[in-house]
C-alpha cells in the first residue's frame, strides 16, 4: 500500500506523461469545458445567475421504476405537440434543449469537414457542442447586438445556422423578416435552428407558424426556464418528421428517465400550463419594474430591452459589480467575456423578495461607487 503510494507520487512529480488523463483523445485533452452558472456557484442565498424560475411549482411522483422508460414518452409528446401547435411527429423530447443542440450537430455535421454558423453574443453551448464534434464554428457577430448580419451569414457555408430568439444574454428578439431571409437563403443547403428557450416570455414571436413552409427549420424549446424545471432536464426539438427521424437514430435508448416523463406530463397538463403562464406574467411585471429601477441608477450605463426572464446591464466595472453583490449573498453573471460585449452583467429575474434584496444591494454598490469617484 505504502509502496504504491510512493510510486504514484513519484510518477506524478517526475513525468506528466504517465498520467491517465494523457490517455484521453487529444481533442478531449484540449477541450475547455462549459462553465455553467451552477458550476461557478459558491454559496450565496439569492441565485440570479442562471435564468432559472424562482416561482417553482412542486410535483408528485408515483408508481414503481423497475422498468426501462420509453425513449419518447407518448404522454409527454402528446402534451407538448398541441401546446406548441405542431403534430406529434414533429416533436423530439430530449435531456434538455442542450441535448437537442448536440444531437443536431452530431446528426448533420461531418467531423473535420462541416461547420455551423452562430451569431455572438449568444448561448455558449452551440460552440461547445460543435468543438466536441470537431466541427468548425463560423462566428458572425450581431449588428448592434440586436440584428443579424445577413450578408455575413450568407458568406458562410454551414450545415446548421443557430439563431437564438429571444437571444441569451442580450434579451432581444431577432426580427422575423431576418429569420425568413436566412431560411430562404439556406433552403436545400443547411438547417436553420431557432432557439426558443425563452419564447414563453414573448409567445407571439414564435416561428412555429413557419414550420409548415420551411422543412429545414428546426426550433429548440425547454422546460428549464418559464416552466421552472431546470432541474428536470427536459427539452424539445420541433421540426419536420424527416429531421426528427434523423435525430432519433442517434439519441440514447433511454434519454428521458421515468420520473422526468411523469413530471413533464404534469407540467404540460392544462393546469401546469396555466400555472406557467401566470408565473410568466409575474416575471414580466417584475422585469419591467427592475428595468425602470436600473435605468434610474447612476452607474448603470445601459439597460438592454429584454423579452425574457433576465436583463443585461452595462456598468463601469462588471467584475467589481458581481463581487460587490456576492458580498451581499446575491449571485448574478458576468457576461463580459462574450464576443461583442464588454463590462456587462446579466441579472435573472427572481421572486419579489429576491428582487427587493437585489435593488437594495445595487443601490448600496452604486452610491458607494459614486462617492469614491466624486
Ligand atoms: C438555458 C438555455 C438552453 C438549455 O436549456 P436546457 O433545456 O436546460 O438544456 C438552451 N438555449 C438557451 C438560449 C438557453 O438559455
Amino acid at each position: 500500500m505504502s509502496t504504491t503510494n510512493t510510486i504514484n507520487s513519484t510518477n506524478t512529480k517526475d513525468s506528466k506523461n504517465n498520467s491517465v488523463s494523457d490517455l484521453a483523445r487529444q481533442l478531449v485533452q484540449d477541450l475547455v469545458p462549459y462553465a455553467s452558472a451552477r458550476s461557478s456557484m459558491s454559496g450565496g442565498a439569492v441565485w440570479l445567475n442562471a435564468n432559472e424560475n424562482a416561482l417553482a411549482p412542486a410535483y408528485q411522483l408515483d408508481g414503481t421504476f423497475n422498468r426501462y422508460p420509453s425513449c419518447q414518452p407518448k404522454a409527454v409528446i402528446d402534451a407538448y405537440a398541441p401546446y406548441a401547435g405542431v403534430a406529434p411527429e414533429q416533436v423530439l423530447v430530449s435531456r434538455g434543449a442542450d441535448e437537442g443542440i448536440e444531437l443536431l450537430i452530431r446528426s448533420f455535421c461531418e467531423p473535420k469537414q462541416d461547420s455551423i454558423t452562430i451569431c455572438p453574443p449568444t448561448y455558449g453551448m452551440y460552440a461547445i457542442s460543435a468543438e466536441s464534434n470537431q466541427t468548425a464554428v463560423n462566428k458572425v457577430l450581431l449588428v448592434n447586438n440586436e440584428q443579424l448580419d445577413l450578408a455575413g451569414i450568407f458568406a458562410t457555408t454551414p450545415k446548421l445556422v443557430f439563431i437564438c430568439s429571444p437571444n441569451n444574454p442580450t434579451g432581444d428578439l431577432i426580427p422575423r423578416e431576418q429569420i425568413i431571409a436566412v431560411l430562404e437563403q439556406f433552403q436545400g443547403k443547411a438547417l436553420v435552428v431557432v432557439d426558443e428557450a425563452y419564447i414563453e416570455f414573448a409567445p407571439s414571436a414564435s416561428v412555429v407558424p413557419l414550420l409548415s413552409r420551411y422543412p429545414h427549420l428546426v426550433i429548440l424549446r425547454t422546460l428549464s426556464k418559464a416552466f421552472g424545471l431546470a432541474g428536470l432536464r427536459c427539452g424539445f426539438t420541433l421540426a419536420a418528421p424527416e429531421v426528427i427521424n434523423a435525430l432519433k437514430k442517434l439519441i440514447a435508448p433511454y434519454p428521458i428517465a421515468e420520473p422526468v416523463a411523469q413530471i413533464a406530463a404534469q407540467a404540460l397538463a392544462p393546469a401546469g400550463i396555466a400555472q406557467m403562464q401566470q408565473s410568466v406574467a409575474t416575471i414580466n411585471q417584475l422585469r419591467q419594474e427592475f428595468c425602470q429601477f436600473a435605468q434610474g441608477l447612476e452607474g448603470v450605463q445601459k439597460v438592454w430591452p429584454s423579452n425574457a426572464n433576465y436583463v443585461l446591464l452595462q456598468v463601469a466595472d462588471a467584475a467589481a459589480c458581481v463581487a460587490a453583490l456576492i458580498n451581499e449573498d446575491i449571485l448574478i453573471r458576468n457576461q463580459s467575456s462574450q464576443l461583442g460585449l464588454s463590462q456587462v452583467v446579466r441579472v435573472s429575474i427572481g421572486n419579489p423578495d429576491e428582487m427587493q434584496r437585489l435593488k437594495q444591494a445595487m443601490l448600496n454598490y452604486f452610491s458607494a461607487n459614486k462617492r469614491v469617484s466624486a
